[in-house]
Parts: structure tokens; C-alpha cells; sequence
């Protein structure tokens, strides 16, 4: 199936017609649902095209759904690793680089010093982060997570696993309650289940 009937806005496609033939399963199921604003629990291993299957409606919805005039983070991406971090704002920045209207991703996690990071915070839709630097940077004032409109949740077995509970509902508190989630996991355990049961409303879930 092509990207053409999946509901993308035009510039997106021809985007990402210059990479992908064709839309894996994961992203023909997942693209209508996360554009039309549902919360979704996705079920998928990697390599299966789940980044693309979140970026590509979470881009399409900051062009055309979600308002540019606010100032703080818009989407935040809460994943388990450094390398996560920088691959998600990757697909990110590449599909977001032909797009009409300007959109800043910014990569955080620990392990480096904090300051950079602090000082590229300015400006900075998108929000890829690790829960433990993200909260270091809400305590030093140097991101407002109050306009955020969609969280995603990458990898959240593997967040849980390696012990981020604490800080992840630490982060759910400071969030508006009025916003799509959307989290996605390789295996749905009892933890998984209890970040869903809590913290998205009506999920559509999709297992590939
Ligand atoms: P992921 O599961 O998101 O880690 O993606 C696995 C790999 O599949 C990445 O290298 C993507 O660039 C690639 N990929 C994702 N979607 C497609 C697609 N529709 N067609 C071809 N390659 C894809």
C-alpha cells in the first residue's frame, strides 16, 4: 500500500516518497488513528517501521491541527536510551526538513553535560528526551511541558525495565491532561498495561 490513502498532507508525501516505496503494516494501521487524534497503544518490535508509523501523522498534525503560536515544547517524546534519542529526532528532522512551516526537534538525554542542552532549548517543538535529563531540565527551568499536545512513549517496556517508573509519572503529572498519547511497546506486561489503564484515554491498540 502507498503512502497516498493513508491520509497525509501532500508535502509529507512527496517526502516520504523519496525514501519508502511502500507503507509497512504498522504504519498503514497507525497513521489514520494518530491523525484523527486518537490515543493509540502500539504493540510493535523494531524494525517493524514504528518510528515512521509516530512521526509521520505526529509531523502532519503540527502543520496543519496544532497551533504554531505557542511557545514551549508542542510534542514530547519520552524513550529508555541516548541512541534512541538521537535516532527518533533523526526521522524527525528528516521528514520534517521539506515541510512549509519550520519545526525545531531537539534530542536530550544524560551522560553529557546539561548546559548545551539547556541553551538549544529555545525555540524547540519536538522534544525527544530521556525521563531522567528531561525532569534535570524541568528542575533548572529550562523546559515548560504546559503546551504540550502529544506525548509519545517510545520503547516503554524497555523505559520501565530500566527503572524509570518514578520519573515517568513524575513527567504525567506535569503534563496537560487535554493531549493524545501515544505509546508504543514491544511487549505488553503488567507495568505497560498499568501506563495504559492510567495515562491514555480510550486507546485504539494496534499489534502488528
Ligand atoms: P524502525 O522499526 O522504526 O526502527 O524502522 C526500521 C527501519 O525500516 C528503518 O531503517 C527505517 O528507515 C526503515 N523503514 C521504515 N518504514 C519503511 C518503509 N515504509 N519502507 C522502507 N523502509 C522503511
Amino acid at each position: 500500500m502507498s503512502f497516498n490513502s493513508l491520509g497525509l498532507s501532500l508535502p509529507l508525501i512527496k517526502g516520504i516518497e523519496k525514501q519508502y516505496q511502500t507503507a509497512y503494516p504498522i504504519q498503514q494501521q497507525a497513521i489514520p488513528v494518530i491523525l484523527s487524534g486518537k490515543d493509540v497503544l502500539g504493540i510493535a518490535q523494531t524494525g517493524s517501521g514504528k518510528t515512521a508509523s509516530f512521526v509521520l501523522p505526529v509531523l502532519d498534525l503540527l502543520q496543519n491541527k496544532i497551533p504554531s503560536r505557542n511557545r514551549y515544547v508542542k510534542v514530547l517524546a519520552l524513550v529508555p536510551t541516548r541512541e534512541l534519542a538521537v535516532q527518533v529526532s533523526e526521522v524527525f528532522q528528516q521528514f520534517s526538513s521539506g515541510l512549509p512551516e519550520k519545526l525545531k526537534t531537539l534530542a536530550v538525554y544524560g551522560g553529557v553535560s546539561i548546559n548545551p542542552q539547556m541553551m538549544a532549548m529555545s525555540g524547540t517543538d519536538i522534544l525527544v528526551a530521556t525521563p531522567g535529563r528531561l525532569l534535570e531540565l524541568i528542575d533548572n527551568n529550562a523546559v515548560f511541558l504546559s503546551d504540550v499536545r502529544i506525548l509519545i512513549l517510545d520503547e516503554a517496556d524497555k523505559m520501565l525495565n530500566l527503572g524509570f517508573e518514578e520519573e515517568m509519572n513524575r513527567v504525567f503529572k506535569l503534563l496537560p491532561k487535554q493531549r493524545q498519547t501515544i505509546l508504543f511497546s514491544a511487549t505488553l506486561g503488567e507495568a505497560v498495561n498499568s501506563i495504559k489503564e492510567n495515562f491514555l484515554k480510550d486507546p485504539v491498540t494496534i499489534e502488528i
